[in-house]
C-alpha cells in the first residue's frame, strides 16, 4: 500500500491505472477504522483493479459543540489495517490540502439533508456532501462503497451522484455489527462498561419494531410507540428520534410498507449513537 498525502501525489499514482482503462474503487472514511469499513474495501475489491481509501476527519460536517477535535485519530493503526485488508492507496489528506482556503462554493442539499441527522446537526450534511463531491473529483472513482449504517448519508450522496451527474457507481454495504446487535462505530469506543450496554437499547428497539411489522402491524405511529417503549427501559439512554421513513427522501411514513426504513438516534452518555434496519 502506498500512501499519499497530497492530491498531486494521489493523482501521480492514479495516472498509470487509469491510464490502462482499470477500475478504481474508493472507500471515503473518517479514519478509527473497524471491520465496518474494511467490509466496503471488501466489496469494491471484488469489481475494481485499483483501491483508494481516504481518511480524512472533514471539519466541515461537524457543528461547533461537535467531537471534532477529540475524534479518534490514529494514522498508523488505520494504516496497517488498511494494508492488510487490501487497500492499494490510502489518500491521507490534512485540512490544509482539502481547504486552503476557505470556500466560496460549496454543496447545498436540499430536503432531504434537512430532517432528522439534518435537524439536529445543521450544516452537516452540505459538508458530507461537499467533502464527497472534492474527493469524487480528486479521486475520480469508477466505483464507491458505502455503508447502510449511515442510511441518510447513502441518501445523500446518492442524489449527489444522480442530481450532480457523477458518472460513479455506488454501492452500499449493509451494517456490520457486534455479536450481540450494536452496530460499529468508531465512537462506540467513547462508551464506558455500562454505557455499552444501555448502547443495546437502539438496535433493540428496531428489532422490536420488526417483529411488530412482520407480525402485520403497518401503521408507523404503532411501530414508533412500540420502539419508544423499549427505550423507556433506558433511562440513560436520551432519544434523539425513532422514525419509520422512506429511504430515499427520509420522508416519515404513517402506512408502512416492506422496504421503508426505521430510523433512530440517541444520546448515551455524551456520546451520540445512530441506526437503522430496512423492513
Ligand atoms: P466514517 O468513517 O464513520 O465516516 O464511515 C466511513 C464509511 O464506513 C461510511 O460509508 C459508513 O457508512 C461506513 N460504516 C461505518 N460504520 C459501519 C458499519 N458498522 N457497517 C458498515 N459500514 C459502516
Amino acid at each position: 500500500m502506498i500512501t499519499a498525502r497530497t492530491r498531486r501525489e494521489l493523482r501521480s499514482l492514479l495516472i498509470g491505472a487509469t491510464g490502462d482503462g482499470e477500475r478504481v474503487g474508493f472507500v471515503p472514511t473518517m479514519g478509527a477504522l473497524h471491520e465496518g469499513h474494511l467490509r466496503l474495501v471488501d466489496t469494491v475489491r471484488g469489481s475494481c483493479d485499483v483501491v483508494v481509501m481516504s481518511i480524512f476527519v472533514n471539519p466541515l460536517q461537524f457543528g461547533p459543540n461537535e467531537d471534532f477535535k477529540k475524534y479518534p485519530r490514529d494514522l498508523e493503526r488505520d494504516s496497517v489495517m488498511a494494508s492488510d485488508r487490501g487497500v492499494d492507496i490510502l489518500f491521507a489528506p490534512n485540512d490544509e490540502e482539502m481547504y486552503s482556503a476557505k470556500p466560496l462554493v460549496t454543496v447545498s442539499v436540499g430536503d432531504i439533508g434537512e430532517r432528522w441527522e439534518g435537524k439536529t446537526r445543521p450544516g452537516h450534511f452540505d459538508g458530507v456532501a461537499t467533502v464527497v463531491a472534492k474527493l469524487f473529483n480528486i479521486v475520480r472513482p469508477d466505483v464507491v462503497a458505502f455503508g447502510q449504517k449511515d442510511l441518510q448519508q447513502v441518501g445523500v450522496v446518492r442524489a449527489l451522484i444522480q442530481d450532480l451527474n457523477f458518472p460513479i457507481e455506488m454501492l452500499v454495504m449493509p451494517t456490520v455489527r457486534e455479536p450481540d446487535g450494536l452496530a460499529l462505530s468508531s465512537r462506540n469506543r467513547y462508551l464506558d462498561e455500562t454505557q455499552r450496554k444501555d448502547a443495546l437499547v437502539l438496535s433493540r428497539a428496531l428489532d422490536t419494531m420488526a417483529i411488530l411489522f412482520k407480525g402485520g402491524t403497518t401503521n408507523g405511529e404503532m411501530l414508533v410507540t412500540a420502539g419508544k417503549r423499549v427505550f423507556s427501559d433506558v433511562p440513560a439512554a436520551e432519544l434523539d428520534y425513532l422514525a419509520v421513513v422512506d429511504p430515499r427522501t427520509f420522508v416519515q411514513k404513517s402506512q408502512v410498507e416492506s422496504g421503508d426504513a426505521i430510523i433512530v438516534a440517541a444520546k448515551v452518555g455524551s456520546t451520540r449513537l445512530i441506526d437503522n434496519l430496512i423492513l
